[in-house]
């Protein structure tokens, strides 16, 4: 077949790859003239199954009675009615009785996503920033209450996770500040750190090796089924191009494209920000990745440096990183690793930085056929388009390839909201 796929961030380059890989013929369209310059420029890094998913409705004790904002979502200027609607949803659909299928059906995707990623990971032997294993840090005996039915879900999916009391927290990542409340921790030790960014660009390389072709520079400004079949790819100043079918893997901004055809995607773009710091001293440094359960915010090694991320806020997507946020960022940094990374002097490169996830108001990722022919949407996956990204692209190539499944694509579906 011959597929666009409209965006090159991570999520459109690991479909990209996965589709080039099966046969197909692929054309990747990117407004930036760089890959992997949105949403997957600089995030957190956490990746694989366990906490990083949408327990919402399960954690939502944390940070409470604590001064710390936690995990809530946070909003700068009043929101409109469009906005209010939107946040009425995703407040309340943690209380959904189809929750729990929601959150199997992202658990699954996630798993599926690690097992493609290590599969590449063997056959390619990428060369990129990566750890093992993941530290939940639990504050208090109260955290560690609460954790407890993500933990029961976690073992009744046969995610490895393990209950660790602070001393032995502490044994494997040993610079946590000794000094820090530390009740215990679950330990995700399938669950790691990779850097996106690297990862994205040596995938697109390889995509490119095998056939892929980019795009750069110009923005897709429309898409028209044709009465023939397939569908029209439009950028301005550009000849229209046919194909077979084009997939949405731009973010937020797939919703304009599908506006024109009276499609809504109830897509909201929500802020978070992260801060990557040179190494100072190795060994006060984070071994692999920690997230403070109480705050949302992840502290993660990268190389040569470490980067701290979280935040949630509802601002607009250009707007400069929120010095509230960045803040928070910094006393996290503080509070876990305080030797760890040289935020400022001379010579220091930090670079704080800001990027907007797609974060649908409930359920998984939209991934598959829309009702316009030809038009198939890889978008909403929220605050964990990373550890999906492999997983997302597997479901698009079962779906293309009208072979059996390689898991239960239905969940992902755009019909299940009309699409
Ligand atoms: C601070 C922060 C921390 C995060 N931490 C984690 C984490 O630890 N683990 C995790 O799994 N996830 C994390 N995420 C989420 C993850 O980064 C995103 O879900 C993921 O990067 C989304 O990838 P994407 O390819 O869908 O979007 P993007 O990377 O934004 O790519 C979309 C691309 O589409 C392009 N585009 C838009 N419109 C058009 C158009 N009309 N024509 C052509 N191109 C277009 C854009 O230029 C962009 O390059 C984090 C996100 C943030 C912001």
């Amino acid at each position: 077949m011959k597929v666009a796929i409209i965006g090159a961030g991570v999520v459109g380059i690991a479909a990209a790859h996965r589709l080039t890989e099966q046969g197909h013929s692929v054309t990747v369209f990117e407004r930036a003239s760089r890959a992997a310059e949105g949403a997957s420029f600089a995030p957190g890094g956490l990746v694989g199954a366990g906490w990083h998913q949408p327990w919402r409705g399960l954690t939502r004790g944390f940070g409470q009675g604590s001064g710390r904002p936690g995990t809530r979502l946070g909003l700068r200027g009043w929101p409109g009615p469009s906005r209010w609607a939107w946040l009425w949803k995703w407040r309340f659909h943690s209380t959904a009785p189809r929750v729990d299928d929601d959150l199997a059906a992202f658990h699954a995707l996630s798993v599926r996503s690690q097992d493609v990623m290590n599969d590449l990971q063997d056959r390619l032997q990428l060369d990129h920033d990566r750890s093992e294993g993941l530290l939940v840090l639990l504050r208090t005996r109260r955290e560690q209450e609460w954790a407890q039915p993500v933990v029961a879900r976690l073992r009744q999916w046969g995610t490895p996770c393990r209950e660790l009391d602070a001393a032995a927290a502490r044994r494997i990542e040993p610079a946590l500040r000794p000094d820090t409340a530390l009740a215990g921790a679950i330990e995700l030790p399938t669950a790691g750190v990779a850097n996106p960014r690297e990862w994205a660009l040596l995938i697109r390389q390889a995509a490119m090796e095998s056939g892929c072709r980019f795009e750069m520079g110009h923005p897709v400004s429309a898409l028209l089924p044709r009465a023939q079949g397939g569908v029209e790819v439009q950028r301005a100043g550009q000849p229209g191009e046919s194909f077979d079918v084009a997939i949405l893997c731009n973010g937020t901004d797939a919703a304009g494209l599908l506006d024109g055809h009276g499609l809504r995607l109830p897509l909201m773009g929500v802020q978070s920000c992260s801060v990557s710091a040179p190494l100072r001293e190795p060994l006060d440094a984070p071994i692999s990745g920690v997230l403070d359960a109480s705050t949302g915010i992840s502290i993660t090694r990268l190389g040569q440096r470490v980067r701290v991320s979280g935040g949630r806020l509802l601002s607009r997507a250009d707007a400069a990183p929120d010095p509230d946020t960045l803040r928070r960022l910094y006393d996290a940094l503080l509070d876990w690793f305080p030797g760890a990374a040289r935020v400022g002097g001379p010579g220091s490169s930090l670079q704080e930085w800001q990027g907007t996830q797609s974060v649908l108001p409930d359920g998984p990722p939209l991934i598959g056929p829309t009702r316009i022919p030809g038009v198939w949407l890889n978008v909403g996956h929220g605050e964990a388009g990373w550890s999906l990204a492999c997983g997302a692209a597997s479901v698009l190539a079962d779906g293309l390839s009208g072979q059996a499944p390689t898991m239960d694509a239905r969940p992902f579906l755009p019909t299940r909201r009309g699409l």
